[in-house]
């Protein structure tokens, strides 16, 4: 089993700057010896433009984000950051061509739910589900996809790129109070009160996935964000470190019940205890691979 990391991309954040950018390292060595861990291939303009709008991407490319676009990212908009995020997306697609391959992909980075497809916001620069999307069907997949987005922040930006797409089905489960203010409209929606902890969280989630696994998906991407737990410094919920790993076995369960191929994508995580972060991710990942 490999998995594609960026951990050996460098980025210049501003001092005490909240991007946890530990976890990315700290995942990849705790899954040594379990994967081969692969630096994540580059996206190259081409592949995105499947995905992005094009003036985004002359922005993007060309004089770079303005200052108030920079602000909406939420990180400052640098030539390390730019090579990390196409790195990270193209941990993504290449996972996600694992995947159709045999039936796991494991990208340690991406979940980049938050960009739109002419814009950046919420720390994400290219929404990498989207753009491996694209990329598959120009490769000639066309079986159905679905997207269980558990991070604890609503997919917007995924739910925009998807809304009139008849082959994609997007499912968000957050809290409903956090970011992003405004929420778009996903094909299923669950907004959760502040502070869930893991008996209404899971009972709750189980609906949501019997609901949208209807939809009989041939290929899943799981962003499985670990801001859920509690004393995330974002999330408001309130899992704890086992409760995060029953909902990510839910999500298995029913991708094994349906056979589908599966992608998994990190997302968010922000604990104010580091190694805790650390521990959900890659917990995911071990159970993602016992599964396959
Ligand atoms: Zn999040």
């Amino acid at each position: 089993m490999r998995a594609y990391t960026t951990a050996h991309l460098p980025l210049d954040l501003p001092p005490g700057h909240p991007f946890p950018i530990y976890k990315y390292q700290g995942v990849a060595e705790a899954l040594k010896g379990l994967v081969e861990l692969l630096p994540a291939p580059p996206l190259d303009r081409e592949a995105l433009a499947l995905a992005h709008e094009e003036a985004y991407l002359d922005r993007v490319f060309g004089e770079g984000l303005s200052r108030a676009e920079s602000l909406r990212l939420g990180l400052p908009f640098t030539p390390l950051f730019l090579h990390r995020a196409l790195h990270a997306a193209g941990g993504t697609v290449a996972a996600a061509l694992d995947a159709l391959a045999g039936g796991l992909g494991l990208n340690l980075a991406g979940g980049t739910h938050h960009a739109y497809p002419d814009r950046a916001e919420g720390y994400s620069l290219f929404n990498d589900v989207a753009v491996a999307v694209a990329v598959l069907r120009q490769k000639g997949f066309q079986g159905r996809v679905l997207v269980v987005d558990l991070d604890a922040h609503q997919g917007n930006g995924t739910a925009v790129f998807f809304q009139r797409d008849p082959t994609v089905y997007t499912l968000s489960v957050h809290a409903e109070r956090n970011y992003p203010l405004k929420k778009e409209r996903s094909h299923l929606d669950l907004g959760l009160p502040d502070g869930v902890g893991d008996a209404a969280y899971l009972e709750a989630l189980s609906r949501a996935l019997e609901e949208a696994f209807r939809f009989r998906p041939e290929l899943v991407f799981y962003n499985a964000g670990v801001d859920v737990l509690a004393n995330d410094r974002f999330g408001r919920l309130a899992l704890s470190l086992e409760g995060v790993l029953r909902r990510d076995l839910l999500v298995l369960k029913k991708v094994q019940e349906v056979g589908a191929a599966l992608v998994v994508v990190m997302g968010g995580g922000y604990n104010r205890d580091p190694d805790l972060t650390v521990a959900a991710h890659t917990q995911t990942y071990r159970a993602a691979i016992s599964f396959r």
